[in-house]
């Protein structure tokens, strides 16, 4: 699959409780690692076994080698990712003791993205992949664009609207499914997703607009999956979670791997669904992305 989305370093400060502002505390760890949602999706699509081109924007400077090479080591195909001026994207979290976090991210090389260059790496990658991942944290107008020239070009297209933002009406008809958590869902729609009557209220919306397929995430409650035709509630795994960062983009990309592997879409939401659930047992984002043994053994458990 082709994914075309936003890649980061994530700076984690890890201290007791939050610093007040203009306050400094002690912290007790600190991480540096791959993020960003298109990095982190083309990450568990790679894991779960689909060969995986990430289509994106590092900056000229050392985070670029830190993201580069751990990309690489997770088997992401890297001839799409581009180098331009200026630097890296970053995302700053703090975490407290809870697990209470706040993040300011700061898209950086991620904001070079243009639509030549998604348009570019269509081309690159016509006839060896049947699937484009998109999500929203690369400019607004890119994503949009990649929708639209994705379906010309006869792939699946698969939208994580995440995070959430406005876009065009017209954007819709393009996507053929939509993996909206339920946060997304209800800003996306104006129906507030607190259960699975609501959820499918929302699913409608998506409907509505062209999509073809809306698949709404419902973090511990699992997850709704609508179509024309059909409508199946699908519960979640049972897991002992202790961070749900990354669960989303462990469902996202475990579900359009398997897609895009020509399985049927209750397989792939079983997939993603036991990648979402594995993703809250361990800390943190991408390093908490299981790999396929693992789903495949709490799917036989
Ligand atoms: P996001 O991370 O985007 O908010 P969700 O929290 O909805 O996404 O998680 C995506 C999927 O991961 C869910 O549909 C569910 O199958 C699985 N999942 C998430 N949190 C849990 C949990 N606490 N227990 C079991 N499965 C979970």
């Amino acid at each position: 699959m082709l994914v075309v989305g936003s890649i980061t370093a994530d700076v984690t400060a890890y201290s007791r409780r939050l610093p007040r502002p203009g306050e400094t505390v002690l912290g007790y760890d600190c991480s540096l690692v791959l993020g960003g949602k298109g990095a982190n999706q083309a990450v568990a699509a790679a894991r779960a076994g689909s060969p995986t081109w990430l289509a994106g924007c590092v900056g000229r400077d050392p985070f670029r080698d830190i993201v580069l090479s751990e990309l690489q080591a997770y088997g992401v195909a890297l001839s799409q990712v581009r180098t331009v001026e200026g630097r890296t994207g970053i995302a700053h979290i703090r975490v407290d003791a809870s697990g209470e976090n706040d993040i300011v991210i700061t898209p950086l090389a991620n904001a070079s993205l243009d639509t030549d260059a998604v348009d570019e790496s269509i081309r690159a990658v016509e006839g060896e992949v049947s699937l484009l991942l998109l999500q929203l944290e690369v400019p607004v107008p890119v994503s949009c664009h990649a929708a639209k020239a994705g379906a010309a070009a006869g792939l699946t297209v698969v939208l994580d609207p995440a995070p959430a933002q406005e876009l065009p009406d017209d954007v819709w008809q393009h996507v053929d499914i939509a993996t909206p958590n339920e946060n997304e869902a209800s800003e996306l729609t104006g129906v507030r997703v607190t259960d699975v009557t609501s959820a499918e209220r929302a699913a409608s919306w998506f409907l509505d607009r062209g999509v073809g397929h809306a698949l709404i995430t419902l973090g511990s409650a699992g997850a709704l999956s609508v179509t024309a035709t059909r409508t199946r509630y699908f519960p979640a795994y049972q897991v002992k979670p202790v961070d749900t960062t990354a669960a989303g983009d462990a469902f996202t990309g475990f579900f359009a791997a398997a897609l895009a592997a020509g399985l049927d879409d209750g397989t792939a939401i079983q997939r993603g669904m036991a990648a979402g659930a594995l993703a809250t047992t361990r800390t943190g984002a991408s390093p908490s992305l299981p790999d396929a043994a693992a789903v495949e053994t709490l799917i036989r458990t």
